[in-house]
């Protein structure tokens, strides 16, 4: 394990291990997002200009919203991508835990070499090389210092993943996780000719009605706890139809709009008796100890778990760790 603490000293250390290694295996976390997509193609980009073997491969597939992304083509599922073993090096991406990587984590904890590139707080350092920055707006914008690092002249495609990738994770500029430095760069990026309207469309406005008509069912079943300060939705596996994990991202985020709720969580049935929650957090609380209490993560304000139980265990057993926090 690294001891450089150095933001800096790390980032060198990280760009040596580029150069010096010669076949890479990339990877980011299941349930890939748009931070996590941009992190690994952006990174591909520095090995393609570095001229080095280098292979993408992911545990689930790619969700139908992040598929204008400029070379998502070239990211393989693993299924489709064995044997995995020759590569001398792998990075890690956007994952605070090994866990989080699904079923490759058996493969990257046998190579030679990990490098875990993550901004989350949690993360647990499960790296030879760790360049962990919890104050950083996104992995990608890690990925970006990278590529300028090495002087690699940023395409339109290379443009488009950058400012996709912040766009994702600040939610539009929104969260407080947004810094002048993002800024800048999505600045940057657009002199570079992203369209911001494009991008913002694809990954947040654009919605098919079956989503819609899922959102307003799990709307309908908002309820409010404590005083109004916790809110919570749900949506049962019969209203999803068709419909997949990244089609409901965001529904959570409605619940934010109330302006006395301070933590708000949407439970979507994954399974019988199984639950997928995503909690939000607009005060001080940090939801990523809560989501942590039942073996998920995140950030402070940004976090998920899974959960065994009936819809009305599962929510009791939600309230009650927060019952004790908020007092
Ligand atoms: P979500 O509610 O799924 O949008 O997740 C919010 C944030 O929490 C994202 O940054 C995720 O990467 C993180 N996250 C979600 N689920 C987990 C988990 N099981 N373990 C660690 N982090 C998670
Ligand atoms: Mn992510
Ligand atoms: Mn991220």
């Amino acid at each position: 394990m690294s001891c450089i603490q150095n933001p800096d000293e790390i980032l060198s250390a990280v760009c040596d291990a580029l150069k010096r290694e010669n076949s890479f295996l990339i990877t980011t976390h299941i349930r890939p997002d748009g931070d996590s997509l941009t992190s690994v193609l952006v990174l591909a980009h520095v090995l393609k200009a570095l001229d080095k073997d280098h292979w993408i491969v992911l545990d689930d597939p790619i969700p139908a919203k992040y598929r204008f992304l400029p070379g998502i083509e070239t990211i393989l599922q693993v299924q489709n991508a064995r044997p995995l073993t020759r590569h001398r090096a792998c990075v890690v991406m956007d994952s605070s835990t090994l866990n989080r990587i699904g079923t490759l984590a058996e493969t990257v904890q046998k190579c030679p070499l990990i490098i875990n590139i993550d901004h989350h707080h949690s993360n647990e350092h499960f790296g030879h090389l760790n360049w962990v920055n919890g104050d950083e707006s996104s992995t990608v914008e890690m990925g970006y210092a990278v590529l300028t690092r090495f002087g690699i002249e940023v395409t339109q495609e290379i443009a488009t993943l950058v400012y996709a990738g912040i766009v994702c994770d600040t939610g539009c500029f929104r969260f407080p996780n947004t810094t002048s430095r993002s800024l800048e760069i999505c600045g940057e990026m657009i002199r570079k000719g992203v369209s911001p309207k494009f991008i913002a469309d694809k990954m947040f406005y654009q919605k098919n009605p079956d989503t819609l008509r899922a959102l307003a069912r799990a709307l309908d079943s908002m309820e409010l706890y404590f005083n109004d300060t916790v809110g919570c939705i749900h949506i049962r596996k019969e209203d999803l139809d068709s419909l997949s994990e990244a089609d409901t991202e965001g529904f959570v985020d409605y619940l934010q709009l109330v302006p006395g709720t301070k933590v708000n969580f949407f439970m979507r049935e994954e399974a019988k008796n199984r639950y997928r929650v995503s909690l939000r957090s607009k005060n001080n609380i940090p939801i990523d100890e809560i989501a942590r209490v039942f073996g998920g993560g995140g950030h402070a304000q940004a976090a998920g778990c899974t959960i065994e139980g009936t819809l009305p265990d599962v929510r009791k057993k939600i309230l009650e760790v927060l019952r004790r926090r908020l007092d």
